[in-house]
């Protein structure tokens, strides 16, 4: 956003703030700014850098990630517009203090020895950011702190230690239910307990990762033994995940009111699936080879303080959960998503638009059931949500749903259909929030199919 305002004196502009206190700006020789998401009207029109309209990377979210710049390090590094800020040449220009500390924390290729300092320190430099990127003019160090995202390459921002997947959309888990199971869609648990499963790290990749066309065994309709093939059925799933930021010991559950202390920040994720891998391998133990060829996770770690505005209650639960998974307040949050599916030289086609306040647990309440036996988290642990759907047929987050198990074909815009993914296709999911003039957007996790 350009500011608007660049005309008034900053006497003027201050009067204009409207977070509780004023603004507290580092500039005029005062105390601290408020900080990402106090609403200042004074800060998100003074910022010196001109961003675009409808960024998901406003000043507002400052979201973490680790980039490769033409040097070849990788580096932590943080979103703002169409730039990021090089955390390490920060440090290096002092403005976290503690400069060879912060550099060198920095300068590694991973955030999770940065997140296991704890969301006060996070915090702090995502205020430090804040300020100087509000500062009254550029300042001098601008050139030397800021990159074009174009220029860079962005990896995984976190070594991934344990994966679990849930399945947490009612919606998700009825449509897929009908499908796999007609005469018991929803199993008698699934209301009580936050089903998940515990899956594979090793193949979580990041954004712009193609993805093989797996083979294995699949069970040919009507027939009653397997043959070994290419997959037929490749699916996406639209998921969101969050971040473990804090350990947890072994033996001490965490508990609900506790939970988000846990939660460092969210991506967006896809869970892809094949279906027909997955349709013969299920039972009784759960997804397996159908899930764990590959998962994509967006670039930018999203820190759930900058989510807080965005918070909203969840659907009603009935029967009422047991008490361990019972919490006063909204559970859930308001991000709007979408996901596009891209033929190889065709425009794309959005076949899907979800949100996650749609989902029945929330992640406060898959946290506490996670630990609940004694099960402990480690930072950098990855939860995702499962695919979130919604109620209506264009919300449904998966081909299998959209398509309804192969029966109602996907209608694109150049003319063809899609019951399942064919190879060059290019799936893109996005997500952000938005709320009184605030956004704060995940940007896009994608990835393109290969052939077998
Ligand atoms: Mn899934």
């Amino acid at each position: 956003m350009k500011r608007k305002n660049a005309t008034l004196s900053f006497v003027q502009l201050k009067s204009l703030c409207s977070a509780p206190n004023g603004p507290m700006h580092a500039a005029a020789g005062e105390k601290e700014h408020p900080g990402p998401n106090k609403y200042c009207d004074f800060c998100r029109m003074q910022t010196w850098l001109s961003l675009p309209t409808d960024t998901d990377f406003s000043i507002f979210n400052l979201p973490y990630g680790i980039f490769v710049a033409a040097d070849g390090q990788p580096r932590a590094g943080m979103a703002i517009g169409d730039h990021l800020v090089d955390l390490a040449a920060a440090a290096d220009e002092g403005l976290f203090g503690k400069r060879r500390f912060f550099r060198k924390l920095f300068e590694q290729p991973v955030l999770n020895d940065f997140i296991a300092l704890g969301k006060p320190v996070a915090s702090r430099i995502r205020r430090k950011v804040q300020n100087w990127l509000c500062l009254p003019q550029a300042p001098g160090n601008a050139g030397r702190i800021l990159r074009e995202r174009s220029a860079v390459r962005m990896l995984l921002p976190i070594h991934i230690g344990d994966y679990t997947d849930f399945y947490s959309s009612i919606e998700h888990a009825t449509n897929v239910g009908k499908m796999f199971r007609p005469d018991n869609p929803l199993l008698p648990n699934w209301r009580w307990i936050p089903v998940g499963y515990h899956g594979r790290s090793s193949s979580i990749v990041p954004d712009g990762t193609p993805i093989r066309r797996p083979h294995g065994q699949v069970l040919p309709k009507g027939q009653e033994t397997p043959v070994f093939s290419a997959c037929k059925q490749l699916d996406f799933e639209l998921e969101m995940a969050f971040i473990i930021g804090k350990n947890s010991a072994l033996g001490e559950p965490i508990p609900i009111e506790r939970a988000e202390e846990y939660i460092f920040g969210m991506v967006l994720f896809n869970d892809w699936s094949a279906r027909d891998i997955q349709r013969w391998e299920y039972v009784p133990l759960g997804p397996f080879l159908g899930k764990n060829f590959g998962s994509s996770i967006s670039p930018w770690i999203v820190p759930l303080e900058a989510l807080k505005p965005f918070r909203v209650k969840g659907p009603k639960q009935n029967p009422p959960p047991l008490d361990y998974l019972r919490a006063a307040g909204a559970r859930n949050y308001d991000i709007r998503l979408e996901v596009a599916i891209q033929p190889e030289n065709a425009a794309e086609t959005i076949v899907c638009r979800s949100n996650t306040r749609y989902l029945y647990w929330s992640m406060a309440q898959q946290l506490a059931h996670h630990t609940i036996n004694g099960c402990n988290v480690r930072v950098g642990d990855l939860m995702a949500s499962g695919t979130i759907s919604g109620s209506q047929p264009g919300s449904f987050g998966s081909l299998l749903e959209l398509s309804w198990g192969g029966q109602k074909p996907v209608p694109l815009a150049n003319g063809a259909t899609r019951t399942f993914l064919e190879d060059g296709d290019t799936v893109c999911i996005r997500g952000w929030a938005q709320k009184d003039g605030q956004r704060v957007g995940f940007g896009a996790v994608s990835g393109k199919i290969l052939p077998a």
